[in-house]
């Protein structure tokens, strides 16, 4: 018999009630809403409460830049939560929720994998309780009164042509990427072009992930920018008197999830913003309570440490005010063996049968991105532990080669054996990220508030990014003037790029050098508090494969879901 596919495994697992999980969180009834039998949402009172308990070691899993098969940051973060407990500390784990996106797309599931998985996988992967459904009715409830407010006489001098809010479901459907609403008659609305994204790249899932309380929620929609007039003045939220009633919907949304892990580890599965136009990260008000509920909080960013960890630096971080004590940076062999320049990994295809024999050659040829990837981390003051993701068919040479690269460059090092293991596969990791996190941590973001917007740029892309500069399109240019003038200028930046390199040339393997940054245009999440510089072609409405995942998913009479991971 083969390994058992993840939705057997997590089907069998022993799930403690959500109550006894929240009491070894230090968490006690009176804070929990319970959704069901195996999940609670988190009454935000609870970081109050505990605020008189020690602050817990606050660790982010990050990754060398992956293939797109995703190197196994989430499968990492799951099994170092059950590794801490397994060497006698608490843990929390704090995780993104999936969108149903790619659930029915091209990855089937997204809640780690094999032993190191959150459960109950179905409700996780599958509307959970709601948040998502939550956040796309605040943000189609402000699209709508946009629309009103052109039909009633446009009082506010809304230009139609530049109206930057759309719509959004939580859907891959590329046919709804251009739609023209309006038609019909005068009674009708009047016509325009505009469009859907995917939920996950809503203003408004940013924004519910980077609030730090719930006046801080309603403030941030107030600010959120739904187009500008003939004149090039901001209209917002708060002047269409939107925002009182996005506050509304979102206030069970603004809650964080407790779930589990398969070894009934706490995860707070809380809010999922897109990794490329936004930040990548799970909320702050779910890290403000695992901050104080145990030994260990433990959360993924999204992407490679160039993507998610620089977020999650200079703008979760500088946000929430609270300062990461370790950086735990995911490697694969298949990354680094791609990163060597001679391989090409295709989503949804099995790996070239060249890239699967011994070579522990091609994993140093692939080094100059791991290298890279501790460099961003440190540059941040977070000391790196390098995981070594163990998958099936790697071969113990070539882990060794990353561990050479890893303690070259002074990093410490772990083989994960999670997936197939789960949390005792995780105890080398667990020891290493104790010892890193009990040292001091200089932790300090990247630039200041008061830098020009252009100098936050150029300082992610040269030191981060390692370009030798940036060049603007002449639109860049003038949307940076704009804004800055609009005082958005102390805002964080969040650069949109691939994440399939740590250029913005998603060919480019390793770590670039010799190259420059073009940012093509420049966009203004005011309500979020960030503004994002767009480099290359960003998709915020994906679509389906031919062989989407949705035709293998299906459920039988007895209510059992097949197909899903
Ligand atoms: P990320 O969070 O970095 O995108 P995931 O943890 O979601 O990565 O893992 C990506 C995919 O690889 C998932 O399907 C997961 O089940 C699988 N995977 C992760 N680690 C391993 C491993 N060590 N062995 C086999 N499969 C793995
Ligand atoms: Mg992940």
């Amino acid at each position: 018999m083969g390994f058992p596919s993840d939705l057997t495994i997590a089907r069998d697992a022993a799930l403690t009630p959500p109550q006894e999980i929240a009491e070894q969180m230090g968490i006690g009834s009176h804070l929990l809403e319970p959704y069901g039998e195996s999940v609670t949402k988190v009454k935000l009172e609870a970081a109050d409460e505990l605020a008189h308990r020690p602050r817990a070691r606050y660790v982010v899993v990050t990754a060398v830049t992956p293939t797109p098969l995703g190197e196994g940051k989430t499968t990492v973060t799951v099994g170092l939560g059950q590794g801490l407990n397994r060497i006698g500390k608490t843990a929390t784990i704090a995780v993104r929720q999936p969108s149903m996106g790619p659930t029915f797309g091209i990855k089937g599931g997204a809640a780690g994998g094999g032993y190191s998985q959150v459960v109950p996988m179905e409700t996780l992967n599958l509307h959970l309780t709601g948040d998502m459904h939550a956040v796309t009715a605040a943000h189609n409830l402000l699209s709508a009164m946009v629309d009103n407010h052109l039909h009633h006489g446009n009082q506010l001098g809304l230009d139609p042509h530049n109206i930057t809010w759309r719509r959004v479901l939580d859907v891959n459907d590329r046919a709804l990427r251009n739609i023209v609403v309006g038609l019909g008659s005068r009674a009708d609305g009047i016509p325009r072009q505009t469009g859907f994204d995917i939920t996950a790249a809503s203003e408004v899932m940013a924004l519910l992930a980077l609030a730090t309380s719930r006046a801080d929620l309603r403030a941030k929609l107030g600010r959120i920018v739904v187009g500008y007039t003939r004149e090039g003045d901001p209209v917002t939220a708060e002047q269409l008197d939107a925002a009182g009633s996005m506050a509304v919907l979102l206030r069970e949304a603004l809650k964080p999830n407790l779930l589990q892990t398969l070894e009934n580890t706490p995860v707070l599965v809380h809010t999922g913003p897109f990794g490329n136009i936004a930040t990548g990260n799970s909320s702050i008000v779910a890290d403000q309570i695992g901050l104080r509920s145990g030994d260990f909080l433990v959360t993924e960013a999204g992407f490679g440490a160039d993507m998610g960890a620089e977020r999650f630096f200079n703008i979760k971080c500088r946000l929430s005010g609270e300062s990461p004590d370790a950086a735990v940076v995911v490697a694969t062999v298949r990354a680094l063996k791609t990163h060597s320049g001679k391989y090409t990994v295709v989503a949804g295809k099995p790996l070239p049968e060249e890239m699967l024999a011994e070579n522990p050659d091609d994993v140093h040829a692939g080094a100059d991105n791991l290298r890279k990837q501790i460099e961003n981390c440190r540059i941040h003051g977070v000391s790196p532990i390098v995981a070594i993701n163990a998958f099936p068919g790697d071969h113990p040479s070539e882990h060794d080669a990353i561990r050479e690269i890893a303690a070259d460059a002074g990093a410490r090092s772990a083989l994960c054996t999670g997936f197939t293991d789960g949390g005792a596969g995780m105890t080398e990791l667990a020891e290493a990220v104790d010892a890193a996190a009990a040292e001091d941590s200089s932790y300090a973001p990247l630039y200041p508030d008061h830098a020009t917007l252009r100098e936050k740029i150029e300082t992610v892309a040269s030191r981060v990014y390692g370009a030798d500069g940036v060049d603007y399109s002449s639109q860049a240019s003038s949307q940076l003037d704009a804004y800055e003038k609009a005082g958005f200028g102390q805002l964080p930046v969040c650069i949109a790029k691939t994440h399939l390199s740590i250029s913005s040339d998603p060919s480019l393997r390793g770590a670039p050098t010799g190259w420059r940054l073009p940012v093509r245009e420049v966009r203004a999440s005011a309500g979020a508090g960030f503004v994002y510089p767009i480099c290359g072609e960003m998709r915020t409405m994906p679509g389906l494969g031919a062989q989407p995942a949705a035709t293998r998913i299906d459920i039988d009479e007895h209510g059992e879901i097949t197909g899903l991971g």
